[in-house]
């Protein structure tokens, strides 16, 4: 993906960065968002470990938040399974499902009266238009071959309609957001700064599943926005999603928070951590004895954190993380690694 770097800021986003600039002088309100799609691994351990530390050293707030949204790929028990995970590893939230809070619900299944006012809005502004498209037709229209991971960008075969049009058939179309042509640029607290068209690049990109379910970008703007989340630590693979969000957020009149994306942990293929990487959720470690400690030790050693890998907690480690230091490329995990995870450092 042509992500480039470039010094000076296009004029429209100046307002943005000034309010970046405001937002990150007051403590932040971040958030944990495990999905139950599967267990909870090294990886997620090291992310939300970061998450945490950066809300927490800067005396802010934690939200928990079950991203269940993608319904299809969630897995019985792992919403249970991933609260028990986090508290597990020492990590702490102040507003969640299982303790409630003023920004309520906290399971996004169960907030789809809210992103459903979202998407009448952005209806209601010019900003989505029913697609009836399927994967095929894109792949078949786009007319660039497409070099990264990511889907072919949609080539605009709807983007015809307009308010008042029919709509197709229930079932048959999902909504899709209207995309500008502008540059877009945001300032990352681990790698600084991201510049993207995102229209001719990214494309325009579903709010909706043909089913009726909200797209996972629209659910995840409209609960940052209404949880006013002012920062989110994440995994470096959703770069690009950012780039969706921030456009969403703009539709919505929203303010974006601040963005950390951190690397990712990788198998020893230097692939992304999954199960073919052999057994690396933390229920494994926690069943087979290993302390707690020992995991957060490894993912503050693999970050940059600590000199060496050493039993620690999460609290011990707070005043720690500092985003321009940590270790920008990603942590791997091999055989060795297992190996001193299961039987001692
Ligand atoms: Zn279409």
């Amino acid at each position: 993906m042509p992500i480039s770097k470039r010094r000076d800021p296009p004029a429209e986003e100046e307002t943005a960065a000034a309010e970046e600039a405001s937002r990150a002088a007051a403590p932040p309100v971040g958030r944990l968002a495990p999905s139950p799609t599967g267990a909870q691994h090294l990886g997620n351990a090291r992310t939300y470990l970061l998450a945490w530390l950066a809300a927490r050293q800067a005396g802010g707030k934690l939200i928990l938040r079950i991203e269940d949204i993608d319904s299809p790929r969630v897995k019985e028990g792992a919403r249970g399974q991933a609260i028990e995970d986090l508290a597990w590893l020492g990590l702490d939230w102040d507003e969640g499902p299982d303790r409630g809070g003023a920004q309520g619900p906290y399971i996004q299944t169960e907030r789809s009266d809210l992103y459903a006012a979202a998407l009448q809005r952005l209806i209601e502004a010019g900003r989505a238009y029913p697609c009836v498209c399927t994967r095929k037709d894109i792949a078949e229209a786009a007319s660039a071959p497409h070099v990264t991971h990511e889907a072919p960008v949609y080539p605009g075969t709807c983007a015809g309609w307009q308010g008042g049009d029919a709509l197709p058939a229930a079932g048959t179309f999902c909504w899709r957001f209207r995309t500008r042509a502008r540059l877009r640029r945001f300032v990352d607290l681990v790698s600084g700064e991201h510049v993207l068209a995102v229209g001719p690049s990214l494309g325009d990109f579903p709010l909706t599943h043909k089913r009726g379910t909200c797209s996972y970008q629209l659910a995840v703007v409209c609960d940052d926005l209404a949880m006013g989340v002012t920062q989110v630590v994440r995994g470096d693979d959703l770069i690009s999603s950012t780039f969706r969000q921030l456009e969403l957020i703009d539709a919505l009149a929203g303010q974006r928070p601040q963005y950390a994306h951190v690397p990712l942990v990788c198998g020893k293929d230097g692939r992304r951590l999954a199960k073919r990487h052999g057994d690396t959720r933390l229920a494994f470690f926690r069943d087979a004895g290993v302390p707690p400690e020992r995991i957060i030790g490894w993912a503050a050693w693999s970050s940059g954190l600590c000199s060496r890998w050493q039993e620690v907690s999460a609290a011990e480690l707070l005043g720690r993380l500092d985003f321009a230091t940590l270790r920008r490329h990603p942590a791997r995990v091999d055989e060795t690694i297992e190996q001193r995870l299961l039987e001692g450092i």
